[in-house]
């Protein structure tokens, strides 16, 4: 019990280090980076797939996937119109850093404005591994129920975009948004959230805008807002 705690600080200090390496290459390439979040089934790759599908023609966009088992998301991210590269965890249930450099390392970052990645579904540890990207994002889902916020505050904690997704099922589905706010409100406050549903498309365009807005605050942030040129 006394050894664990240094241990786990090791592992969470280097995994840092590898982190502050692949933020430094996404902003030395002026790309901006979403680390996706969410359970299983939450409509992680059908965001991504409406996502990649609306602004294909505006940014450049690349997808990593990851997953336990398969390339299945890595595939429809593909199909829907992004580079995607997947990767297979072997067990692990969240990504690190090291996988992320990995994947960096195969794809062309001075050609992308925007590279999303899909995080390994699970509520818990992914929260605790920072993979250099600039925004967490995390999809709750409608069916998943109301409680979530309280059953799993780290998650929600860290984040900087929230997405309800499946609203459409609201009807059906014994959902309080208002018990399920006021949760996320306890946990992070004005927290950006957009109500949507990846199936009817109802709501979003305010999260497309919020996407569009982020990669040009990075641009500007990057390059200086006089600027028109790489400089790198
Ligand atoms: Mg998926
Ligand atoms: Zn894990």
């Amino acid at each position: 019990m006394p050894r664990r705690v240094p241990v786990l600080e090791n592992i969470l200090g280097a995994n840092d280090r590898l982190a502050d390496e692949n933020r430094a290459r996404l902003d030395q390439a002026c790309v901006l980076g979403i680390n996706l979040m969410a359970s299983p089934g939450a409509g992680k790759t059908s965001l991504i797939e409406r996502t990649v599908r609306a602004l294909a023609g505006k940014l450049r966009l690349a997808v990593i996937d990851g997953d336990i088992a398969t390339s299945l998301d890595a595939d429809r991210a593909t199909a829907a119109g992004a580079t995607a590269i997947q990767i297979n965890t072997g067990g692990e249930c969240h990504l690190d850093a090291v996988m992320v450099q990995g994947a960096l390392q195969q794809l062309d970052l001075f050609h992308l404005d925007l590279l999303i990645v899909e995080n390994v579904g699970n509520l818990i540890c992914p929260a605790a591994f920072r993979l250099g990207t600039h925004h967490n994002v995390l999809i709750a889902s409608v069916p998943e129920g109301d409680d979530k916020p309280y059953k799993y505050p780290g998650m929600y904690r860290g984040v900087d975009v929230l997405l309800i997704n499946k609203v459409d099922l609201l009807p059906y589905v014994a959902f309080d948004m208002g018990r399920f706010q006021r949760g996320v409100e306890l946990l992070n406050p004005g927290v950006a959230t957009f109500a949507v549903s990846c199936r009817t498309g109802e709501g979003l365009s305010a999260w497309l805008s919020w996407v569009e807005a982020a990669v040009a605050g990075r641009l500007m942030d990057t390059k200086g807002p006089q600027s028109s040129t790489a400089s790198q």
